[in-house]
């Protein structure tokens, strides 16, 4: 059973049961979705029913960022914890490596995903990266899927931003084969070296956001959600207190 934080189910898991259940999607037939829902996607499934259904079909919904949990924890039913996508997609790169499946990656300005390979590729030694495509093409642009099905990719990192990239995986991940795919926004900027990731310490302290948010400040009105979606928690915390059912 999913933990419900404003109508988006959550799976209530630790970093290492993420990473097993990740693994065994691997193992099988596909296609299988991971999503990484973070504040701004839960207001956006709040108008827009497609999106609501597609996260709801997901074989694994993780809690990425702060809000979700402190969300979480103010609606009564606390989450194990974050469980950030780079991260997550970090440890499976690792098993990757060892069981020898082959890694796509899709998305970002083009040239962006060719530097993440090359640096992914150093830093974790066997990982097979076997294509990638920039994120700026059309979304029933049939050359994208040939590609993934021509490299023989069991996983695919889909970083085309939120929604797009859920949209994208859940209408053509079974097109190209492959087995596993994870939408994470901007992590290929990240594995590229193009956007420094915030330092451990505000990792740890649960503050990434506004380490982004000084780097990048055009972020301001996305971070903004953040609150909003505490305020709307508190509200449905409030109402349930007062003997209202949700
Ligand atoms: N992006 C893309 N195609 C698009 C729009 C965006 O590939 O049509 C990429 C963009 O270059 C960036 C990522 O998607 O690398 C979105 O990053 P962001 O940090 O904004 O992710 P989000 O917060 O939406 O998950």
């Amino acid at each position: 059973m999913r933990v419900d934080v404003l109508g988006v189910g959550f799976d209530n898991v630790t970093m290492d049961e993420a990473v097993e259940r990740a693994v065994s999607m691997m193992e099988e037939e596909g296609p299988h979705l991971v999503v990484t829902p973070n504040p701004e996607m839960i207001q956006q499934a709040e108008r827009d029913p497609e999106f609501a259904e597609i996260l709801a079909q997901a074989d694994l919904a993780i809690p990425d960022g702060v809000g979700v949990i402190y969300a979480a924890k103010l609606l009564g039913t606390p989450l194990k914890g974050r469980v950030p996508g780079v991260d997550l997609a970090t440890r499976l790169m690792e098993r990757m490596a060892q069981s020898g499946k082959r890694l796509y990656l899709l998305g970002a300005k083009p040239g962006v995903a060719e530097m993440a390979a090359v640096n992914l590729s150093a830093a974790h030694p066997g990982l097979v990266v076997c294509g990638t495509h920039d994120g700026y093409f059309q979304e029933d642009d049939p050359s994208v899927v040939e590609d993934i099905r021509k490299c023989r990719a069991d996983v695919v990192f889909v970083c085309l931003g939120a929604f797009k990239q859920e949209r994208w995986a859940a209408v053509h991940g079974k097109e190209t084969g492959a087995r596993l795919f994870l939408g994470l926004g901007g992590a290929l900027d990240v594995f590229s070296g193009q956007v420094e990731r915030a330092p451990v310490m505000w990792q740890k302290l649960g503050i990434e956001w506004l380490y982004r948010t000084i780097k990048e400040p055009f972020r301001i009105k996305r971070v903004a959600k953040l609150p909003l979606v505490l305020v709307d928690a508190l509200g449905h915390r409030l109402r349930r207190g007062k003997g209202g059912k949700r």
